[in-house]
């Protein structure tokens, strides 16, 4: 799998490696193990996905570059199962995910569990105000499009923060970087596909 998205180009070396370091099939049930190393989105239950592998690699290095390097603190807003907050993990000093459904917040710390990631802090909540308790982010990174990017996001970044969120539709991958003085740029990264941004806690 790694060596395909090697192949596809533009993904940073540090993502790779923590692609190769965190195995995929840990996140799925038995059942879908064997499709563990293929592309695909696949079901995680409660009408849900795991991103595909060629999503996270593409995000996290996005992330990379667009910071100029390691970031100190990320937001993941959708945690699932738990991978791409396991790859995050890998690449950023401390990382804080939320889900708002608390059946797959309990799966992630579970499937989580025996990776043993001390900087990794999962969160049960609505994640479209954020996390105010680990604020501010160098990034804040969304695995569900909405129609806009929440205020909150904003606000918690620190100046020259990156969000990383799939928004519209149809859906575009938007970064935007908070200026000193609050000012916010903007730009399309790519299309996507993502599962919805939801209010409320199930
Ligand atoms: N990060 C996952 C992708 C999970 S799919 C992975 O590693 O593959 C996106 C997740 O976002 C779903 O679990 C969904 O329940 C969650 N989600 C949607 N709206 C949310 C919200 N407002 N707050 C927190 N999580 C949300």
């Amino acid at each position: 799998m790694v060596e395909r998205l090697r192949a596809m180009g533009g993904l940073e070396q540090t993502v790779l490696e923590a692609m190769l370091s965190v195995p995929r099939h840990l996140f799925l049930e038995p059942g879908l193990v064997a499709q563990a190393y293929s592309d695909n989105a696949l079901p995680i239950g409660h009408g849900q996905t795991i991103s595909k592998p060629s999503v996270v690699a593409r995000c996290a290095s996005v992330l990379l570059q667009s910071l100029g390097g390691r970031p100190e603190r990320v937001l993941e807003i959708g945690t699932g199962c738990g991978y791409q907050a396991a790859i995050l993990s890998r690449i950023a000093g401390e990382v804080y995910s939320i889900e708002r459904i608390r059946a797959l917040h309990e799966l992630a710390r579970t499937n989580l569990r025996a990776l043993r990631l001390p900087n990794l802090r999962l969160l049960l909540g609505d994640g479209t105000t954020g996390a105010a308790c680990g604020a501010p982010f160098d990034a804040v990174l969304s695995a569900a499009a909405g129609p806009d990017v929440p205020v909150q996001w904003l606000q918690q970044l620190r100046v020259g923060g990156i969000v990383l969120a799939p928004v519209g539709h149809p859906q575009r991958l938007m970064a935007y970087r908070k200026h000193a003085g609050g000012k916010i740029e903007s730009w399309c990264v790519e299309d996507a596909h993502f599962v919805p941004l939801k209010s409320g806690v199930l």
